[in-house]
């Protein structure tokens, strides 16, 4: 990108170089095995990256909104799933602590998520409320110098490897009656209750999180009763806008590879780059990869100058994920056979990417906030 600082296109080379040596060799050996690169994340650690946005004086990089999707977009290239975990951690765990939680919570959660000790998960989805989350029915009751935390948390991202959990839970009847925990995985009545299988992002643990009576402190408790909508609204932008970077890593993935296979592969005696079908996949392919580039990070660009624009994020959130599938479908396309088979990783791609279309968001939720954002007005709101 043409505004990037030298320190930003320095972040961005240690990121292509480090997925390159220790990420993409092994990407298909965990996608296969539906295991997690833990090396990797912990190397992530002594990079410097796994705090990229939190305080310098709790072990973070104090970096932003481009500084952390550069690392999605280069790590996604590689293994999509590994850095979902990454995300998981950086942005759900590590940086809702850093916005939200007190100082003495930060000096507590903070410098061992950051070097890597630890790792992060955050839950907030549950068996019956996924875009709904507001509706979430785990419930946090005050018993003296603590709560008692009951209910399930679905889908939780690093559930089995997670030391810390970021958690909401309901302490009132009214819907917006929702608090925010810190806790850690030795917390008495605690338990990840299952782990989920999945289409794609295999790289990346998933499991259900269960709460019986799960006591935890009052000091456990992030700023009030009732603040957890807030806490929500602060970080869901800039879920949005990284986790989309992922996507942009893999649309640049099964570019690359586009590329070398139509320079490569001959039918009817030509190489494929001649055939005027194929150049239209992959000129459609690049010019949609180069503008998606630009709309991300001027997104970032905007967030980083402090802009709050959920409509904004929603909208990056919606357009990359939707397009890159498509990406991956036709560059499986231009692969014919192969592009089917595993011999290649373009499968991988689409069955990755699509999580972006449903994860931090669904597209019909994106689709709902642009709306809302929009149409207030017209819809006499
Ligand atoms: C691999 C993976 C990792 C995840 N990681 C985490 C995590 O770390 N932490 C966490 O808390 N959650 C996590 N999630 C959960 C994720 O955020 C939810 O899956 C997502 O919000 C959708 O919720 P749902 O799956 O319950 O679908 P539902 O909400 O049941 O939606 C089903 C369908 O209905 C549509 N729909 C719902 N409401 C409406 C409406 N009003 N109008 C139109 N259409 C609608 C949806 O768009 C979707 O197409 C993860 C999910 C996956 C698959």
């Amino acid at each position: 990108m043409w505004f990037f600082t030298e320190e930003q296109k320095a972040l961005q080379k240690v990121c292509r170089d480090f997925a390159t040596k220790e990420i993409a060799p092994h990407a298909e050996k965990h996608d296969n095995d539906e295991t997690f690169n833990i090396e990797a994340f912990k190397k992530m650690g002594e990079l410097g990256l796994l705090g990229i946005t939190a305080d310098p004086e709790y072990g973070g990089a104090g970096l932003g909104a481009t500084e952390a999707t550069i690392v999605m977009e280069e790590f996604g290239k590689a293994c999509a799933g590994l850095t979902l975990s990454y995300l998981a951690h950086s942005m759900l765990c590590v940086n809702n602590i850093s916005t939200n939680a007190s100082e003495e919570q930060k000096a507590k959660w903070l410098p061992k998520l950051c070097t890597g000790e630890h790792i992060g998960c955050m839950g907030m989805s549950e068996p019956g409320y996924g875009s709904d989350a507001v509706g979430m029915q785990t419930k946090a009751v005050l018993k003296g110098d603590h709560y008692e935390i009951t209910g399930n948390k679905m889908w939780i991202t690093n559930a089995q490897y997670a030391d810390v959990i970021y958690l909401y839970a309901r302490t009132g009847e009214n819907k917006k009656d929702l608090s925010t925990f810190i806790l850690d995985k030795n917390t008495e009545g605690y338990s990840v209750s299952k782990e989920i299988h999945k289409m794609g992002m295999r790289g990346s643990p998933t499991g259900e999180l269960s709460f019986d009576k799960a006591k935890v402190p009052v000091s456990g408790r992030v700023g009030e009763e009732g603040d957890s909508i807030s806490h929500m609204m602060k970080n869901l932008d800039l879920e949005r806008i990284t986790i989309s970077g992922i996507s942009l890593g893999i649309a640049q993935a099964c570019l690359d590879q586009c590329i070398k296979y139509v320079g490569e592969r001959k039918q009817f005696g030509k190489n494929l780059a001649n055939f005027q079908m194929i150049q239209k996949m992959v000129s459609e392919m690049d010019a949609e990869t180069a503008m998606m580039r630009h709309f991300l990070y001027s997104t970032c660009r905007e967030y980083d100058l402090g802009v709050q624009d959920a409509a904004q994020a929603a909208r990056v959130k919606l357009q990359l994920p939707k397009m890159v599938t498509k990406i991956a479908l036709d560059a499986i396309q231009i692969h014919g056979g192969y592009g089917y088979s595993r011999e290649f990783p373009l499968e991988r791609y689409m069955r990755d990417n699509k999580l972006m279309e449903i994860g931090a968001g669904t597209n019909e939720v994106m689709i709902m906030i642009i709306a809302k954002n929009i149409l207030n007005e017209a819809l006499g709101k």
